[in-house]
């Protein structure tokens, strides 16, 4: 059955990447109908929005959206795609391919998944001025802690729901489980600061461990997001699928990326109930927009988990392991992995390998 994609490219160099990643499915003739609408400078161009209704109805109308990334022309599409779509689990892999410039000493074997629950926790950006806190209930709870509500100072608040984690975690968990059958460990690890925060951190993980005891076959391991944090970097090669709120996810998976060859190679996926969409971990890397030299290994890697999203597992397969080929080859590799290639250059190694 035909799957249809909106793209949307992204500001900065984000669609230097995003082009040649959809000039690769198309070189694949695969069963996929692109939807292009106009977005971000081109739109604003045209005197509108950089996220005009026209191109809401196609996200709608679409399986699935490969996005770039955005600096804020594009960025009505995000909101779209997150809160909009309900789109609660961010998957981001970090698998090494050998080839990738790690800067650790011994890569090899580094395959697990960041699943980030994707719509809470600081992130809903509610933030204040203390003056608007309730002085009589919140002057008891800070008393003998060294805050001055009465100062200057400014607010955030956490936000973590049962309902939010526990989707999180049975996504999580139905990926540990999918990865058990191709020989993973099929372990699931929570990571929040539980110790601390005992009451959001603390629902975070008792809700983690309720619902991976629902799965007989899940292996379970909590860590404090400061030990995780060594962890990932001292033995990676433990780790299977680790899910955690939304702060935390986004900065170590960042780190992460670092382990495997940096943000150029990282791929994400944004999961809902009933709708996806696919972008690189990166942003849009201003300071090397229109140079040419821009990695699109994180692009084209999350157009790879778009086709296993749409059980096109041979089309995945085939995309995926012309990528290792390029990466094993060593020949055509962009300035951030210590080559000379250009974006160009690395793509049509792509299309030859496949
Ligand atoms: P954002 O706030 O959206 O994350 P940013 O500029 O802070 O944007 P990135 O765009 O992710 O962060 O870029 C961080 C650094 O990594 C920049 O120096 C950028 O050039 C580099 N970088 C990011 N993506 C790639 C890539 N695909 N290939 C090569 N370098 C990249």
């Amino acid at each position: 059955m035909t799957k249809r994609v909106c793209i949307i490219e992204g500001d900065d160099a984000a669609p230097e990447v995003v082009r040649p990643t959809v000039e690769l499915l198309e070189a694949m003739e695969l069963d996929l109908e692109l939807l292009r609408p106009l977005t971000g400078e081109a739109a604003i161009q045209a005197g509108g929005d950089g996220f005009p209704d026209a191109a809401r109805e196609d996200v709608d109308r679409a399986d699935a959206t490969l996005f770039g990334a955005t600096s804020g022309k594009t960025r009505g599409a995000v909101q779209h795609l997150r809160s909009g779509k309900q789109t609660y689990a961010n998957v981001r892999p970090i698998k090494w391919v050998p080839g990738a410039a790690s800067p650790l000493a011994r890569p090899e074997g580094i395959d697990y998944v960041i699943v980030r629950e994707n719509l809470e926790d600081l992130y809903l950006g509610i933030e204040g001025d203390l003056s608007e806190l309730n002085a009589t209930i919140f002057a008891e709870r800070v008393a003998g802690r060294g805050v001055d509500l009465g100062g200057a100072g400014r607010y955030a608040l956490k936000i973590i729901t049962e309902k939010g984690t526990r989707r999180a975690v049975r996504f999580a968990c139905r990926l540990a489980t999918q990865r058990k059958l191709e020989g993973r460990p099929g372990k699931v690890t929570a990571v929040a600061k539980y110790n601390l925060l005992r009451q959001t951190d603390g629902l975070f993980v008792e809700t983690a461990r309720d619902e991976v005891a629902r799965h007989g076959e899940v292996e379970y391991e909590e860590f404090i997001v400061d030990n995780f944090a060594h962890l990932q970097v001292t033995r990676p090669q433990s780790l299977d699928v680790v899910v955690m709120p939304n702060l935390y996810g986004d900065i170590l998976s960042d780190a992460g990326a670092g382990t495997i060859g940096g943000l150029g190679v990282a791929p994400s996926g944004c999961y809902g109930d009933d709708y996806a969409y696919f972008e690189p971990v990166h942003g849009t890397a201003p300071d090397i927009a229109g140079q040419g030299i821009i990695n699109p290994t994180a692009a084209i890697l999350s157009a790879v988990m778009m086709l296993d999203y749409f059980k096109m597992p041979d089309a995945a397969r085939r995309l995926e392991s012309a990528v290792a080929s390029v990466y094993a080859d060593g020949k055509a590799l962009t300035p951030d992995q210590g080559g000379q290639a250009t974006t160009g250059e690395f793509c049509t190694a792509v299309r030859r390998f496949m």
